[in-house]
């Protein structure tokens, strides 16, 4: 078996650029890699504008139990201005590795591969590899899910190579993630002469006063992983230029991230209700991201420490904040933990990844390679 080198093969899908939605080059760097290791790769394209096309790959070595899955997406976002050496071509410089996805998440990508390649396994292993996670994310990971289903692919446990490392590598795995639900609320009035208010309708106060009472709100107070749910006003605009009329509508958005004790469509009957109580008339949309959800820690999250533990010396923090993942989804296979690269520049200009973190990573997979069929 050919032994892959993790910072080539980071480089050579660094230089496939792949904004999302993505599809093609990226996946033939990655389909190069994983053939000549034993692979089977099952590539196919769903979508269209313009959230598709997107490409998505299943590439499965290995049979029987454990089945160990790995996760991760190869579109990356937009590259943005102001980057000391072009965003889609690598580049190494004082020990690091810039390029855009190199933390998010190409980088872990390429750490697993190599992890592959040089570390025999028992069971099977199966890589669910998506170019829409950065986007709307329609036709990534649910479309690989069914696809999976039918194909009777089923993994045991998962893990997601999302950059999770806050200040070290190691230092942080995720266990969970909070949900996240989007509502905008549209107030309607009735449009006069500032002068003549009996005649017109205002609808800034009441919407100001179904927003008060929002943001008074006390969801939660957290538990034991996870912390209090929060609700944010994100934007009102009335977009009325005229000092002396009465605006006919006031819109406002409001944006919750909530933990495993609410449901999404929970909490947008509870907004709905608040806001009716000050304005009856007002139209609410709401959408509904991601649900909350917490894999119990048990044997993956306890192999995986273990694992980061011999390779860095670190016991990482099992945690559930920040944004959502592709964990949302995938959830609904098997255990899911989240674990990979210091997660510090991601979406940033100069995304750059330590080589010595690179293959560190590379060590910590290999490591947990070596556990899975022992703890079964
Ligand atoms: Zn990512």
């Amino acid at each position: 078996m050919r032994h892959v080198d993790v910072v080539e093969l980071a480089r050579a899908l660094l230089d496939a650029e792949s904004v999302t939605p993505a599809c093609g080059a990226v996946f033939d760097v990655l389909e190069a890699a994983l053939v000549p290791l034993g692979f089977a790769v099952d590539r196919f394209v769903v979508g269209d504008a313009p959230d598709g096309p997107v490409e998505n790959m299943l590439a499965t070595r290995g049979t029987g139990a454990p089945h160990l899955a790995f996760a991760g997406h190869v579109d990356v976002v937009p590259a943005g201005d102001g980057w000391t050496s072009p965003a889609f071509t690598s580049e190494v410089r004082d020990g690091l590795l810039y390029g855009r996805g190199a933390v998010d998440m190409k980088g872990a990508i390429a750490a697993f591969v190599a992890a592959l390649s040089a570390q025999p396994h028992g069971g099977q292993v199966t890589l669910i590899i998506t170019g829409d996670e950065e986007g709307p994310a329609t036709f990534g990971t649910v479309s690989l899910i069914e696809r999976m289903r039918a194909r009777g692919i089923a993994p045991d446990l998962c893990v997601v190579g999302e950059p999770t490392s806050v200040s070290r590598l190691g230092d942080t795995i995720k266990i969970g993630r909070r949900g996240s639900v989007n509502i905008w609320i549209e107030v309607p009035g009735r449009q006069g002469h500032v002068a003549y208010p009996h005649l017109a309708d205002n609808p800034i106060p009441k919407l100001i006063a179904a927003l008060a009472e929002l943001d008074a709100l006390v969801l939660d107070h957290g538990n034991a992983w996870f912390q209090p749910s929060n609700l944010e006003v994100t934007d009102i605009t009335v977009g009325n230029a005229a000092t002396n009329v009465i605006p006919a509508a006031a819109k406002a958005r409001i944006s919750i991230r909530f933990n495993d004790l609410h449901r999404g469509e929970e909490l947008v009957r509870r907004v709905e209700q608040i806001v009716h109580e000050h304005a009856p008339d007002a139209s609410i949309t709401a959408r509904v991201s991601g649900e909350a959800f917490l894999t119990q820690p048990g044997a993956l999250s306890a192999m995986l420490s273990a694992a980061i533990l011999d390779e860095t010396g670190l016991t990482p923090e099992l945690s559930t904040t920040g944004g959502t993942s592709d964990a949302r989804f995938l959830r609904a296979l098997c255990p899911v933990v989240e674990f990979g690269l210091l997660n510090a520049t991601m979406h940033q200009r100069d995304e750059a990844v330590a080589l010595g973190d690179l293959h560190t990573l590379t060590r910590v997979y290999a490591n947990l390679l070596r556990r899975v069929p022992l703890s079964q």
